[in-house]
């Protein structure tokens, strides 16, 4: 799993904004199920006006957005927010965090919901790994009421924040996952135990559309179809600006990377 994990590590979102070998979409029209399709044809209408499908776009909505908003907090207003919602953190300022604008480590669950790595207690407490930027944690906030109506208590990641290169120089911008701006999720586990896998139950297509009218997994489990539609609707809420899937290219084929990039305006959902 360890293997695996730096694997990942290394390839995700490396470059991928195009180049990858990309399929037909899938002609298969199996509709997503949400709580609200009249909201859900607005949002998307937005989207189609605003964009190509998968490719950057600048929402209508985005002034409101809490990826836009979250992403343009100065630290101090992350941290009081952070502190407003009662979330259990810790600050961190170890070499581990270099890279991170304003690193956190959360020490309990957002809305019943734990974010974790396969780590033990103890490495957990000190990995790299569960580090984050406060303005993620936000959105994971806001994220977790979504798993949580969907029963899920538990999200297992492979990472959050990737160390920087030992030669990095001091205040040398990052971004992605070595700003702690992103996770990799790879499994949602449900209080009773089972679980909706990325790699196991998406059951997309690279190319395929992965929210909206044509997007479908194929086939439509029911695993496959609830972890589409809790997707979907961290889509539609506008929780983070960058959203990719195994649609998008082979190294997210086990996971999703959900991002809020700071001081930015365009979305990617693919
Ligand atoms: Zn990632």
């Amino acid at each position: 799993m360890r293997n695996a994990l730096l694997a990942v590590a290394l390839v995700c979102f490396a470059g991928d904004a195009s180049g990858a070998p990309v399929k037909q979409p899938s002609k298969k029209t199996v509709k997503v199920p949400t709580k609200s399709q009249a909201k859900k044809r607005t949002v998307k209408k937005r989207w189609k006006t605003a964009s190509g499908r998968g490719r950057f776009a600048t929402p209508e909505d985005v002034a409101t957005s809490p990826a836009s908003h979250y992403g343009s907090m100065s630290s101090g207003q992350c941290l009081a927010e952070l502190d407003v919602r009662k979330i259990p953190y810790v600050r961190d300022r170890t070499d581990g965090a270099r890279g991170i604008s304003t690193p956190v480590r959360l020490t309990g669950p957002l809305h019943g919901v734990e974010f974790r790595t396969n780590l033990s207690a103890k490495q957990r407490a000190t990995t790299p790994w569960e580090l984050a930027d406060c303005r993620l944690i936000l959105a994971l906030d806001d994220f977790s009421e979504i798993l949580a109506a969907h029963d899920i208590v538990d999200v297992r990641h492979y990472s959050m924040h990737r160390r920087v290169p030992a030669s990095w120089p001091d205040g040398k911008p990052t971004k992605q996952h070595m700003a702690g701006n992103a996770i990799d999720a790879a499994r949602f586990i449900a209080r009773d135990g089972t679980f909706l896998d990325v790699d196991k139950h998406f059951n997309g297509a690279i190319g395929a559309a992965t929210c909206g009218d044509k997007a479908a997994p194929s086939p439509a489990t029911s695993e496959a179809v609830k972890l589409r539609g809790i997707l979907c609707e961290a889509v539609e809420r506008r929780l983070f600006n960058v959203v990719l899937t195994p649609n998008y290219n082979r190294p997210h084929k086990n996971h999703f990377h959900l991002e809020v990039t700071q001081g930015v305006r365009w979305f990617l959902v693919h």
